[in-house]
């Protein structure tokens, strides 16, 4: 087996959806967590679940490079749109992550992560880049992917895709005066969600190429919870395994 390429899902739903494309996948299990290696379109993949939050993001993420020495990480999961036209259905790939949620000011300057000098952690462009194409191609057909009553369900006829800032946090962002005061302090941000500036950090650390896509399933405001569950199901694990596939197919 060569080196294999990473994926990582938050979400349970996501991470089944990937392992069914996986063929004869094969667990091992480190540090409570399940790591399924297999192949996908003639690739070595391992497949795991980072699990919520930034700390377990890290650790997964961590042990995929110390453990098992994969080449490249590709993140996949879900985020609350914040952006101006951000909405439900659409796709965001990360340019680059920040954690809203660090602030060692006054010693530094606010979001600025000590000792980095920096506040944004840039994902890799070519592996970016191969994420947003596969993503525009499968956004072309959602009711191809997904059936007309889903997309009718969530009014999702023109996903777009948008590429740019992703903010994390240890936060699930639910409620319209939380993620008005986000959208003021950080006006580029087109998501936000719990794990992606974590990974980007270490894979930072570790010099590993590293990219995000993440489906929009909410608006991180006060409607935030009721529309999370059922997109979960019939949407974003479908875009999911369909963005990487594509990606990896290409
Ligand atoms: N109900 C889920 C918990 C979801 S936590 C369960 O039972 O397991 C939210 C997950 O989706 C995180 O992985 C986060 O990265 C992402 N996410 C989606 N919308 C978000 C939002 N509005 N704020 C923060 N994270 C969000």
């Amino acid at each position: 087996m060569s080196i294999p390429l990473a994926i990582m899902s938050a979400m349970e739903g996501e991470l089944r959806a990937i392992l069914f494309q996986l063929t004869r996948p094969k667990k091992i299990s480190v540090g409570q967590r399940d790591f399924w290696f297999g192949q996908w379109h003639g690739h070595d993949v391992v497949a795991v679940l980072s699990r919520i939050g930034k700390v377990a993001a890290a650790t997964t993420a961590t042990a995929l490079v110390e453990r098992f020495g994969v080449r490249e990480i590709v993140f996949t999961g879900v985020a609350g749109g914040l952006g101006l036209g951000v909405a439900v259905g659409d796709v965001v790939v990360a340019k680059h992550f920040l954690q809203h949620d660090l602030d060692v000011s006054p010693l530094f300057p606010r979001y600025e992560v000590p000792l980095y000098g920096r506040s944004r952690f840039n994902t890799d462009n070519d592996l970016s880049q191969a994420l947003a194409l596969a993503a525009q191609n499968v956004l072309a057909d959602p009711v191809g992917l997904l059936g007309a009553p889903t997309v009718r369900e969530f009014s999702m006829e023109v996903p777009r895709l948008h590429c740019g800032l992703i903010i994390s946090g240890d936060r699930f962002v639910s409620s319209t005066t939380e993620s008005v005061a986000l959208q003021q302090a950080l006006p580029d941000a087109l998501a936000v969600e719990m794990e992606g500036a974590a990974v980007a950090q270490v894979c930072h650390d570790y010099g590993i190429p590293f990219a995000a896509v993440r489906t929009i399933s909410d608006r991180a405001d006060d409607g935030a919870h009721h529309d999370f569950n059922r997109f979960m199901d019939r949407v974003a694990s479908r875009y999911s395994a369909a963005i990487v596939g594509e990606m990896l197919r290409r």
